[in-house]
Parts: C-alpha cells; sequence; structure tokens
C-alpha cells in the first residue's frame, strides 16, 4: 500500500500519467528583443539582441549570449543541438543532468543557463510550487532593484532618469571622457541612489582612482569594474586606496572563479547567462559569503524570463540589478511585477512566467 501511494506521488511528480518514464526534451525559438534606448555602455553599444527561449517539457527558461563572452544565439543553438536527447526523463535529478552538461561541453553558459531554468521551471510546475519555495526562500521579502542609464548625453541622461523616476537606485554606465559630467547630470535630478559601473573602461588604476574621487562628490554607492579584471596589481591598488567600495563583474563567471577576486573587491556581480543558471548561481552566493564578499544578483539584455529565474534568488543577495526587461520594449513574457523600484515575485508554480497578452 505504501509503495503504491509513493509512486502514485512519484508519477504525480513527474507528470507522467501513465507510468513511463519519457526522455525530456528540449526544444527553442528564437527571441529578437528591441531596446527602448540604443543601450551604450564603454565598450560597444546595443540596440537589438538575439537570445533563445528554451522549452523541456513546458517548463520554460532564457538564453541570454553576449557578444563579449564570445557567445551569440548560433553557439546557444549549437550547444542545444548537441544536448536536446541527452538530458535524461527526470527533471529531479537537475544536478546530474546539469553536471554531465558541464562534463560534455564547456563554456557555453547561456545554454546551460536556459536549460537550468527550465529545468527549474518543469520542478517547481510539478510540484505546483514557485522556484523561490524550493529554496526555502522569502518570496515577500522587498527586492529593490537598481534601473540603468545607459552612457549618452548629459541632457539625454536626465531624460532617462525622470523617464525612470520611480526607481530608488541607478545603475549609471561610465567608463568615458566625460563620465563625471554624465553623473552629474543625473545627481542634478535625482535624490536616489547612484552606482556606477564602468565595464572595464578606465585604463589603469591611476585613472580610476582619480574619477572615483572626482565622482565621490556625487555620493556614489559602489563602483563596478573599474578596469580590466585581469590587471590584479591595478585592482588590489584601487581596493586599497578607494573611499567607494568596489564590485567585479567581468570574467568572474562561476564559483571557481571567486577565491582569485578575494582581496581585490568588496562584492561581485553573479549572472545567471554568466555561469550557467540558478543552481551554480545559489552556489556563487555561498561561496561569495564565505570569502566575505558582498553579492549583486545582475543580468545581461534579457527577456522576464531570465529576469524572473535570476529574482528567484533576489532575497540572497545585497544588491539587485534586474532591469533589463525593462530596457526593451517587446518583452514577449511577463512573470513579476515592478513597481516603486521593487520587484514582486509572482506566487504562480515555477518561474511564473507566462507569454503576454495570454
Ligand atoms: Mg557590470
Amino acid at each position: 500500500m505504501l509503495f503504491s501511494v509513493t509512486m502514485d506521488l512519484l508519477f504525480k511528480e513527474r507528470g507522467d500519467q501513465g507510468g513511463e518514464f519519457k526522455t525530456m526534451h528540449i526544444t527553442y525559438h528564437t527571441i529578437d528583443l528591441k531596446l527602448k534606448h540604443p543601450f551604450r555602455i564603454s565598450r560597444s553599444v546595443s540596440e537589438t539582441r538575439k537570445n533563445v527561449i528554451v522549452e523541456i517539457d513546458g517548463g520554460i527558461g532564457e538564453a541570454a549570449p553576449s557578444p563579449y563572452y564570445g557567445d551569440n544565439a548560433e553557439t546557444v543553438i549549437e550547444c542545444l543541438e548537441k544536448v536536446k536527447d541527452q538530458i535524461g526523463d527526470d527533471p529531479f535529478q537537475i544536478e546530474t543532468v546539469l553536471s554531465n552538461l558541464n562534463d560534455k561541453i564547456s563554456g557555453n553558459y547561456p545554454a546551460k543557463a536556459a536549460i537550468d531554468m527550465a529545468l527549474y521551471d518543469l520542478i517547481g510546475k510539478r510540484l505546483n510550487i514557485p522556484v523561490h519555495k524550493l529554496f526555502g526562500l522569502d518570496g515577500k521579502k522587498q527586492l529593490v532593484t537598481s534601473f540603468t542609464i545607459g552612457i549618452d548625453t548629459p541632457d539625454k541622461m536626465k531624460e532617462k532618469t525622470r523617464e525612470a523616476k520611480d526607481f530608488l537606485v541607478y545603475k549609471v554606465k561610465v567608463g568615458v571622457e566625460n563620465d563625471i559630467e554624465m553623473v552629474k547630470a543625473v545627481r542634478e535630478v535625482t535624490d536616489a541612489k547612484i552606482r556606477v559601473d564602468a565595464n572595464a573602461g578606465w585604463k589603469d588604476a591611476e585613472e580610476a582612482l582619480t574619477k572615483i574621487d572626482q565622482l565621490k562628490k556625487y555620493k556614489i554607492e559602489f563602483v563596478e569594474q573599474p578596469i580590466d579584471p585581469n590587471d590584479k596589481e591595478g585592482l588590489l591598488k584601487i581596493k586599497r586606496e578607494s573611499e567607494i567600495p568596489i564590485f567585479i563583474d567581468e570574467h568572474l563567471m562561476t564559483s571557481k572563479d571567486i577565491p582569485g577576486f578575494v582581496g581585490l573587491c568588496d562584492g561581485i556581480n553573479i549572472k545567471l547567462a554568466k555561469c550557467g543558471g540558478i543552481r551554480e548561481a545559489l552556489r556563487m552566493i555561498h561561496v561569495a559569503r564565505a570569502h566575505g564578499l558582498q553579492v549583486m544578483i545582475g543580468c545581461m539584455i534579457e527577456s522576464s524570463v531570465g529576469i524572473a529565474a535570476a529574482a528567484q534568488l533576489g532575497s540572497l543577495a545585497d544588491y539587485l540589478d534586474l532591469d533589463s526587461n525593462l530596457l526593451i520594449s517587446n518583452d514577449p513574457y511577463e512573470g513579476m511585477t515592478v513597481k516603486g523600484g521593487m520587484i514582486y515575485l509572482s506566487d504562480k508554480p515555477g518561474l511564473g512566467i507566462i507569454p503576454k497578452n495570454m
């Protein structure tokens, strides 16, 4: 009797009406995301981005490839084609599925992240609970996200800040000649917190420390990626001399990279598309904490699918930068509510994502 009840539950969890274990299959399609404003950072400008939506037996995930890391929709699809029939029959074996994937394929983190998200969405749907609950996290905790102001003329940056006046924190992209003028312009139209992200645009520690010193009077919360992440000596100098905390983002991909930045920064920026998904992001949070580092969860240019997935872990982070769904004009999905600069998670099962207008 007990055996029968247990097996019934198992089959129910697997969504397997007849008791047959079926191999899970990956299907995918691309989406062309259009940015509301050209998105300029110190090294590049983007007006559109092609991402890949992945579905696994009703679970949904998003690959947000970044050309900076050598990824694009084609590399994502190539990876998905290699593994599409090899992910087993049970989403609850996610550790094994993802470990096998990492053994077989190096890099390709956006594709791996999409598979990870889709499996978690599927697990949540089968258990009928939101993914954050699966991790024992508080779905009601206030999740304040920053809103990103890309590099532009000072007037345009003022306008963008005014357009997004409800936000409590702005992340201003810097790393170009007129950084100070740009931050001054944003400060003139808001009393909210301002963080800056140079995306490694400052050439060395001297330039970074000079800029940081000049930015101080605009009350900057922290500085993200001041210089090239390979310039460890420069980062050490900045960490020792800067009066403003320093966060590392570029080329800090997975938990294995964290020890290499200990002592060189105050915190790290974790992104699902850099690390390979929710499972590795959770591991990174623990590794960062063990090293006394602060945690930001950020994003690439992605729709509400990727943002809702990252936001599931939001209550574990010190800072969130989960706004790219708000920077695009044609998000095909909705997954959470953003109001007054805060993200409110959906209480729907899985990642809580639904296609828009349905
Ligand atoms: Mg960054």
